[in-house]
């Protein structure tokens, strides 16, 4: 029996791989020190005999008995209201957390996938975006904390490869939605459903023609599972192309929960990438993959989930206050 580790386990990222690797027979060991992670995505996997978890925190010394076959380092803070609240566990655990996964990566003989991310673009100046273009960041601003951690993994990660033989591999991913999405972690489709089901205005920032390109959970999860059997070492983006503005988006989510609420306007956050849409030309010509779920269906089964949130969870919205947040 194969045995993998994921970092970032009880994250929404995370808890689908857990899913998958288990559904195809391996031993999973899962690992997260669940300050964005939620135990409740997991849980159900706690009593199978083929799932471990350890609460630990992937930015100090990990130590895992027993041989590994494979590691998915897909434990990060993932959202911009996420980054400002906690930028130093963002960075530590791009830059210290990645070191120590390729070191246990060396040490164990396994293959090490590393979870990238489109934000290594910046706001980018070509599209759409091949995983040829280096990107347009900001490192000072306030997603610095992340596009450059996640630049610098990308670098020890080929340092890796090339230095010490590692067998890695990069994931890009894109924006990426469906079931386990933290409602309160500020992204525009928990943000949009969470303002629907409570009854309030949906906040769009800045003219709402600012675009992005979603792809729902099952797809990625597909596109990992391909990435991590090939034998392919550079950065391949996985993402829908089907590209949409967030206007365009706010009146989807408003036909679909047939909210009566209108939209309201609020100040577009510093660095906010004007548009973003994957080239897949890689993934679909290295991996034979490309997304079958399209948004309307990927839509009705994330919103069938954030409606069986009890009322508590979907008042739970403390620590996402815009104001506070946005860096102008
Ligand atoms: N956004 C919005 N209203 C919200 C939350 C986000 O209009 O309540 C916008 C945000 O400014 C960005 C887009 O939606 O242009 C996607 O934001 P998200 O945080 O989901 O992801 P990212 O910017 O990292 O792609």
């Amino acid at each position: 029996m194969k045995r993998i580790l994921v970092t970032g386990a009880a994250g929404f990222l995370g808890s689908h791989l857990c899913d998958r690797f288990i559904k195809d027979g391996y031993h999973v060991i899962g690992m997260d020190n669940l300050i964005t992670g939620r135990l409740k995505n997991i849980e159900h996997l706690f009593g199978l005999e083929h799932f471990e978890f350890y609460h630990h925190d992937v930015s100090k010394f990990i130590h895992v008995p027993g041989n590994l076959d494979y590691i998915l380092h897909f434990a990060s803070p993932a959202s911009p209201i996420d980054y400002l609240k906690i930028p130093i566990q963002t960075l530590k655990v791009g830059s210290l957390g990645v070191h120590n996964c390729l070191g246990l990566a060396k040490a164990k003989g396994a293959r090490v996938l590393i979870a990238s991310t489109s934000e290594v673009y910046g706001d980018p100046t070509v599209h759409p975006q091949t995983e040829e273009y280096w990107g347009n960041v900001n490192p000072v601003g306030p997603r610095g904390v992340y596009d450059e951690a996640k630049r610098f993994q990308e670098a020890i990660t080929m340092a890796y490869h090339n230095f010490h033989g590692v067998e890695t591999r990069i994931i890009r991913i894109f924006n990426t939605y469906g079931p386990r999405m933290r409602l309160n972690d500020g992204r525009v489709l928990p943000a949009f459903i969470g303002q629907a089901l409570r009854g309030e205005d949906l906040t769009i920032f800045g003219d709402g023609s600012q675009t992005r390109s979603f792809c729902y959970v099952d797809d990625l999860v597909e596109g990992i599972v391909r990435l991590l059997h090939s034998d392919y070492v550079y950065p391949v983006n996985i993402g829908n192309p089907s590209e949409i503005t967030i206007s365009e988006f706010a009146e989807e989510i408003i036909k679909l929960t047939g909210t009566n609420q209108k939209v309201v306007y609020r100040e577009l956050p510093t660095d906010d990438p004007k548009q973003r849409r994957p080239d897949i030309t890689k993934a679909q010509t290295l991996l034979n993959w490309e997304p079958k779920i399209d948004r309307a269906e990927g839509l009705k089964r994330t919103y069938a989930f954030f409606k069986t949130l009890s009322k508590e969870e979907l008042m739970e919205t403390d620590h996402y206050n815009f104001d506070k947040y946005i860096i102008k």
